[in-house]
């Protein structure tokens, strides 16, 4: 090792799902949205003018802030965004969390948290979840220095009831809770109204799954305004500029059109619930989920086989190998006809492969 080696600080990266690149694929292996973002969001990036490029954006991101305040009908100060709830998330764990007690997230989660908990030094325990993959809500009942999880949890798309969150906050009075809602629009419950009553409880979302914006980045956090305060501190610590002017004009566009929106969603709760069905007539066994996957195994196909098999004819779902997830995949909700290719593929590999 060399010398200024030692002063590197060190981290094993989070892996994101790849992003392969052929004309006949499908691609259901990162929970992006089959459907193009809402019609404004394309005539806002037409109406943009190169020429105001040269000027900073908007430190404050007061247009797309004001849009999501009055479309969710919360106060402005009640509303942090950034780039990605992914950068959202890195903000929140560097600004409130700080103890030298242990944060607590499941075992089985958003496999960014131990990566950000590493990288900032955050001392961490992972409560295992139950045998059918639900949190248990007592694992959260102890002195810790801060929660998170997501809600539906990712990747099992498990939902936990209100109530039960609910119940966390009531023991957790003294640490800021997180619930990361990256699946809430697609049909599981919000805990957003219960901003007003939790002073300690921040809702982050983002734009990247039901509002089919992905590759522009938008994420947001809501919470009591002192919260939102010292996250606005921490990320004018590290980068006033972190929303671009096509970032605040397309996601302000997006939010404005909530019948698109939730047509969208509606659409892909649909298609989930016509998928379950088929997966399950194929011998697949889940947890009901919430969210625009299913994590699923099959009965008598081990998952890496299925995973290389669908791989081949260039289906791309996700594949967890390590641990408790070993036999698992991940599929995402596509469009209607994307689901039925999936499954007629399914019908036949499973049907030849019993011969
Ligand atoms: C996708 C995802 C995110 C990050 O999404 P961004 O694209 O960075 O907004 C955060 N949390 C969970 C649980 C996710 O699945």
């Amino acid at each position: 090792m060399k010398k200024w080696e030692e002063n590197v600080r060190r981290v094993v990266p989070y892996t994101p799902g790849e992003q392969p690149n052929q004309p006949d694929m499908i691609k259901l292996n990162t929970n992006e949205n089959p459907y193009p973002p809402a019609p404004g969001v394309r005539e806002a990036l037409a109406a943009l003018h190169t020429e105001e490029l040269r000027l900073y954006p908007d430190p404050a991101a007061d247009e797309l802030v004001t849009a999501v305040a009055e479309s969710y009908g919360v106060k402005k100060d009640q509303v942090f965004v950034g780039v990605g709830s992914d950068d959202v998330l890195a903000m929140c764990f560097l600004t409130f969390f700080n103890g030298d007690r242990p944060i607590l997230f499941p075992d089985i989660t958003y496999s960014f948290y131990d990566v950000w908990a590493e990288l900032f030094r955050i001392p961490y325990e992972r409560p295992a979840l139950d045998s059918n993959f639900h949190i248990r809500k007592e694992d959260y009942f102890r002195e810790n220095g801060g929660i998170i999880f997501p809600n539906p949890n990712a990747p099992t798309g498990v939902e936990l009831p209100l109530c039960e969150i609910q119940e966390i906050l009531e023991h957790n009075r003294d640490v800021v809770v997180i619930v990361d809602e990256a699946y809430v629009d697609f049909g599981a419950q919000s805990v957003l109204p219960l901003i007003e009553k939790y002073d300690n409880l921040l809702v982050v979302q983002t734009f990247s799954k039901s509002r089919s914006l992905a590759g522009m980045r938008i994420g947001m956090a809501f919470g009591n305004p002192a919260l939102i305060r010292y996250l606005n501190d921490v990320k004018y610590s590290f980068n006033s500029y972190t929303m671009d002017r096509t970032v605040l004009a397309a996601g302000a566009a997006s939010v404005k059109d909530q019948e698109y929106f939730e047509k969208t969603c509606r659409k892909i709760i649909e298609t989930r619930e016509w998928t379950k069905r088929e997966l399950r007539d194929l011998g697949f066994c889940f947890e009901d989920s919430m969210a625009n996957f299913i994590f699923a195994t099959h009965e008598s196909c081990p998952a890496e086989e299925l995973f290389q098999a669908l791989r081949s004819r260039h289906i791309y779902v996700r594949y967890f190998p390590k641990g408790r997830t070993f036999n698992h995949l991940r599929i995402t909700i596509g469009t209607q006809q994307e689901m039925e290719t999936l499954i007629a593929f399914l019908k036949e590999y499973l049907g030849q492969r019993q011969i």
